[in-house]
């Protein structure tokens, strides 16, 4: 197309021109995306594998500018990160989440947990802690129910920043996941010694779950071999039946993805909840 890039996506055929344009846009579109009320969270529910019980939800980010449309965080977080953005927009989600977890709290009686993605940058800020412990206890909220998501690379980049620091998070009862795994390179043995309590397989071990007995039998022995070293087996993106079943077999404690449900509002979270309590 001829025109200026507004509101479309890039190809990778783009001239640099046009993509140079599109990162300015969305570079200055996004100085101002908390104070217009832009942003905002989608909720994705985490169901237990045998009761099929919500059992918690990750927060995902999502932006609307009136200009450019619906944009993924997975082309605007790495812009947040670039310019230091992320640090406010990483407060908003973790302020946003809380008050989501006191409405949810109002609803329903189980400890249901929300997870938050947390970036590297963010991660290794010297106030990171004391910024979040002040939400937790400004919203009355128990550490318990919040769940701090982060990347392996997160972890492996930054691994004397950033395990002191989620030792002591620990310590007070939040709870850390490893998100993605499979996806980089470490261990399950070398997991043992970092602070995680909750493992989520990625999507694209769950895609190939039934092509290959092999492939069936890795997955397996990773739910298993996790839950030896204590913990939380969570599987992501399942979109299939077929998927569920499996991991139902393979003593999976959690799952996400399609299948059960897509990300949803607010009101949609809390409108599952309320219609699962009736039940
Ligand atoms: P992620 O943390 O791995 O999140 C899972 C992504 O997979 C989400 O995409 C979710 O909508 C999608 N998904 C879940 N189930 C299925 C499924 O069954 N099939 C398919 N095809 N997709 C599924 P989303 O929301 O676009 O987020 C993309 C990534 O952006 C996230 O990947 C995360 O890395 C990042 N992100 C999202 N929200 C935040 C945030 O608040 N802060 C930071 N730093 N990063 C975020
Ligand atoms: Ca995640
Ligand atoms: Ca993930
Ligand atoms: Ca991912």
């Amino acid at each position: 197309s001829k025109e200026s890039g507004r509101g479309k996506v890039l190809h990778y055929n783009s001239t640099m021109f046009e993509k140079i344009i599109w990162r300015v846009e969305r570079e200055e579109a996004l100085k101002h995306a908390i104070a217009n009320h832009e942003l905002y969270l989608a909720f994705q529910p985490q169901i237990d594998c045998k009761t099929k019980e919500i059992i918690g939800f990750e927060a995902l980010i999502r932006w609307s500018n009136p200009k450019l449309g619906q944009i993924t965080p997975l082309e605007f977080i790495p812009i947040a990160e670039e310019t230091q953005l992320i640090m406010p927009i990483g407060k908003w989600v973790i302020d946003e989440t809380l008050t989501f977890i006191n409405e949810i709290n109002k609803i329903s009686n189980k400890r249901i947990h929300v997870a938050v993605n947390v970036s590297v940058l963010q991660l290794i800020q010297e106030d990171f802690e004391e910024l979040l412990l002040e939400s937790l206890s400004l919203k009355a909220i128990s550490p318990d129910q919040f769940v701090i998501e982060i990347t392996e690379s997160v972890l492996m980049q930054a691994i004397d920043a950033t395990a002191a620091k989620l030792e002591r998070l620990q310590a007070i009862g939040l709870k850390v996941a490893l998100d993605d795994f499979g996806t980089g390179y470490s261990s399950l043995s070398y997991l043992k010694n970092l602070p995680i309590d909750i493992l989520k397989i990625d999507k694209s071990f769950v895609d190939t779950l039934g092509e290959t007995s092999s492939h069936d039998d890795l997955i397996r022995m990773i739910v298993q071999m996790g839950q030896e070293l204590g913990l939380h087996m969570v599987a992501e993106g399942v979109e299939h039946q077929s998927q569920l079943e499996m991991l139902q077999t393979f003593g999976c404690n959690a799952m996400q993805g399609y299948y059960y449900s897509k990300p949803l509002s607010k009101e949609d979270s809390i409108k599952l909840l309320q219609i699962e309590n009736k039940n």
